[in-house]
């Protein structure tokens, strides 16, 4: 990341920022990391949003089609058949299996390299699967890996990467699939759905077990020195991480909160003597606190 035109007094508040959060990392007992959509963002990746490369290369067919821009409108755009609409989701799955993990992820993960941590997310797109063991992850809005029952039939839910790769294989030069690979629920025949946050979401087994995660961690931890570090929470939804995390560094006496995120670092006033808001660059905070940590030099030319 290139940050030329900065001046001598942002650069001396990135340092600061990115020496405190080493040193937090360094002191803390515990660390709950609470990762919401900019991190996806600081990869690069912003393909929910915009017709970025990621998205033409896979769903430009779709974008150009039905005219929408972003994933997340293509997702709850009204189609005209049922082949039309899983032709899309089976698409949409395969750019997320397919998509390459960012490298803000390896950063923040050596950074936790050895320390006890957990993670909880609201992001869907799976990438924390690929470089943390799914017992320190809790993905609290869902995970596109799975498909659930539409009707919540019942609690189980599906790995559906088969599903998706084979639907995918047979979109056809109308962007439909065939009618019988639309995926049912072996239980009452209706049609699966993606287990994400929506109408329809099953709150079963798999969404409690993600909480549970958490609870554990939290009690095993609270009295300790523990850390709340929170990466790319929007204003949009703060009751998933932003407000717990605040209510408990606010309550557990040895607690410090970190937010980092490039346009909402905020901090609440009763927090001041606890926590830090870094309003930058998440990708260059991780990486510069990784060279930091290893005793190298931040070099940004
Ligand atoms: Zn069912």
């Amino acid at each position: 990341m290139h940050l030329k035109q900065e001046t001598a007094c942002q650069r001396d508040t990135h340092l600061r920022n990115v020496e405190r959060l080493v040193e937090q990392i360094a002191q803390s007992d515990a660390i709950l990391v609470g990762a919401a959509a900019g991190m996806s963002a600081a990869c690069g990746f912003d393909f929910f949003y915009h017709n970025d490369a990621m998205f033409q290369k896979y769903l430009g067919e779709f974008g150009a089609k039905y005219s929408y821009v972003g994933a997340f409108n293509g997702f709850y755009y009204r189609y005209p058949s049922r082949e039309a609409r899983w032709a899309f989701l089976a698409r949409m799955g395969y750019m997320e299996y397919e998509c390459p993990t960012g490298r803000p992820y390896y950063d923040l993960m050596e950074l936790l390299q050895g320390r006890n941590y957990h993670i909880m997310t609201t992001n869907q797109d799976f990438q924390f699967t690929r470089v943390t063991p799914e017992e320190k992850l809790s993905a609290i809005q869902g995970d596109s890996r799975y498909f659930q029952c539409s009707r919540r039939c019942h609690d189980e839910i599906f790995y559906n990467r088969d599903m998706i790769y084979a639907m995918n294989d047979a979109i056809d030069e109308n962007l439909c699939i065939p009618t019988e690979l639309i995926p049912r629920c072996p239980r009452c025949g209706g049609e699966l759905e993606p287990w994400v946050r929506g109408y329809t979401f099953l709150e079963g087994q798999k969404y409690r077990d993600e909480y549970r995660k958490i609870n554990e961690f939290l009690q095993a931890n609270k009295d300790r020195k523990i850390l709340f570090l929170e990466l790319g929470v929007g204003r949009m939804t703060p009751m998933f991480i932003q407000e717990p995390f605040w209510n408990l560094t606010d309550t557990l006496p040895r607690a410090f909160y970190i937010t980092i995120n490039p346009k909402d670092a905020l901090l609440p006033q009763e927090l001041a003597g606890k926590g830090l808001a870094i309003r930058e660059d998440i990708a260059t905070v991780l990486s510069d606190a990784v060279k930091l940590a290893a005793g190298e030099e931040i070099d940004h030319d």
